[in-house]
């Protein structure tokens, strides 16, 4: 029998194994065996990739923009090269499909693609002669020492989305991967190092919520970025901002695909299939419930949705053909399962029932089958709760208001979508819900790296998104110089506020 790894930490450019003597267990969801054990840093250790960071950050934030971009090039360049490696990484601690895989790093690596041409977005704007003789010029400058702090659904992805704008607008990084699946961070610092971004830039610490707290109080660190569950966000958000840091925390989601009766339903059927089981449910913009308006939708989509959902092709992502990987821990599973039963408890109709449902070969993967229900109504738990598995709820609305005022109630306003052939319902719609990311016959709205990522309400503490243009302006603040040429005018002594003379 093979020995279990033991994973590390990367500060200073180096793996550093930990020395808390705290571990924890990493899976191979498919299997459902142990795969590696991660160290849990202690306040001491995180201590030390914060100090690695601050060191280099003098140098980095002084190479020119310019130079920085080009080292992300190079690291572009090994992203592309080394997809297959970091998806394969991604799906053995994870369970996902390595297409499902490939495509995350693929999202991740256009952020890094968008990062090249920060030094554009780092320009400012100059005003000459504000006052007699005065010129004056705004700036964007680097925030400081940030940190990340990484959910398990996306560990090549989510980091992605923060540390390559980070670092281009001139910061230095701790990344806090997620414990569940923390190889892809490690493996995605080494590559970092080998692009030529110097040691101490980006660093790894591995761990739980000692390592987060450690992060949240250390004065070395400027500014946090979190994703991850909504319970976390906020405390993550409070935390953090209590110490003077500045923090973007995005959390659950429970995202509505809203379809009227106009819609092409065998499009609408696709569309659910992949964005509700696809990723066994476990991605934060998945679709969890679709609302019917009107008279005989629900029935005509379920007739379509149900036998699509029970042929759902489960198994180990390196098996063919398959499309659902298992969920990313026993724990996780149990969790997912219990949310069943008590939707079969809280009297909604279940017409997929996949709690039973095994992968010959893989019985002890934590797997669940995809699983349907009818007739959910807004103050059941599995409709206000996240549930983040293969769980799709249908609630049936008698119109468009009724569903528009659904989505608009919930606490969650990550994603949202609408499927129709009416284009008066479609703009309605996208003016009036209280969503950070509305689909159109798109059921997972994702932003491209160059636009930006983020929900409303209880999906988002803090002001600004994700990656794109709002990256940009959360890993920088902006300086504004006013100067006066030549200096020899004299003006004379001026109590006043001065003004434009
Ligand atoms: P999680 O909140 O359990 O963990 C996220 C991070 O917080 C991890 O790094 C974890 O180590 C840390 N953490 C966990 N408990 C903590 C505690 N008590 N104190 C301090 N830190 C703690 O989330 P998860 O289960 O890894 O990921 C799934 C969740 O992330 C879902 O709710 C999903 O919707 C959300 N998510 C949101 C987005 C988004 O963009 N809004 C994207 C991906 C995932």
């Amino acid at each position: 029998m093979s020995e279990t790894r033991v994973l590390s930490h990367y500060i200073d450019g180096r793996r550093v194994p930990g020395e808390s003597n705290r571990f924890g267990d990493v899976y191979n969801p498919a299997t459902g065996r142990v795969s590696a054990r991660v160290p849990f840093a202690s306040a001491n250790e995180v201590g030390r990739a914060v100090e690695s960071a601050r060191g280099a950050l003098a140098a980095w934030s002084a190479t020119p923009p310019a130079q920085r971009a080009r080292t992300l090039m190079h690291y572009h360049r090994l992203l592309e090269s080394h997809r297959d490696e970091l998806a394969r990484i991604v799906s053995a601690e994870h369970g996902k499909t390595l297409d499902d895989a490939r495509g995350s790093v693929q999202r991740g690596t256009e952020v890094v693609e968008f990062a090249c041409g920060i030094p554009q977005l780092l320009k400012g704007e100059f005003n000459e002669n504000v006052a007699g003789g005065v010129d004056s010029y705004n700036v964007r400058q680097p925030i400081g020492v940030c940190a990340g702090i990484t959910p398990f659904n996306f560990p090549a992805m989510v980091p992605m989305w923060m540390f390559p704008i980070a670092l281009a607008c001139g910061n230095t990084f701790v990344l806090k991967p997620s414990e569940k699946d923390p190889s892809c961070g490690l493996r995605l610092a080494e590559l970092a190092l080998e692009a030529g971004i110097p040691a101490g830039v980006l660093n790894v610490v591995n761990g739980d919520k000692e390592a987060v707290d450690a992060l949240l109080s250390h004065p070395g660190v400027d500014a946090v970025s979190f994703v991850g569950s909504t319970p976390i966000a906020e405390y993550v958000y409070r935390t953090g901002t209590a110490n003077g840091k500045r923090v973007q925390a995005l959390g659950g989601a429970k995202n509505h695909m809203v379809i009227m009766p106009d819609a092409d339903m065998d499009q609408a059927t696709d569309a659910i299939i992949g964005s509700a089981y696809g990723s066994a449910g476990e991605r934060c913009m998945a679709i969890s419930v679709a609302v019917t308006v009107g008279e005989g939708t629900a029935d005509t989509l379920i007739d379509k949705l149900a036998p699509r959902v029970r042929g759902l092709r489960m198994g180990a992502y390196d098996q063919d053909g398959v499309e659902m990987g298992p969920l990313v821990t026993a724990e996780h599973r149990d969790k997912v399962k219990g949310y069943v039963d008590t939707g079969v408890e809280e009297g909604a109709a279940l017409v997929v029932d996949g709690r039973e449902e095994v992968v010959s070969g893989n019985e002890d993967g934590f797997f669940l089958g995809g699983c349907l229900f009818d007739r959910v109504t807004p103050e059941m738990r599995i409709y206000r709760e996240e549930i983040f598995g293969p769980v799709l709820g249908i609630v049936r609305a008698d119109d468009y208001e009724e569903a528009l005022d659904l989505v608009n109630r919930h606490e969650f306003g990550n994603g949202a979508a609408i499927f129709t052939r009416d284009g008066d319902a479609a703009r309605d719609f996208t003016n009036r819900v209280r969503i950070g990311m509305v689909g159109v016959n798109v059921p997972i709205p994702v932003p491209t790296a160059y636009h930006s990522f983020g929900g409303w309400k209880r999906s988002l503490f803090g002001d600004h998104h994700m990656h794109g243009p709002e990256g940009v302006r959360f890993f920088t603040r902006m300086k504004t110089v006013t100067s006066r040429w030549p200096s020899g005018i004299r003006t004379g002594a001026d109590f006043s506020l001065p003004q434009t003379r």
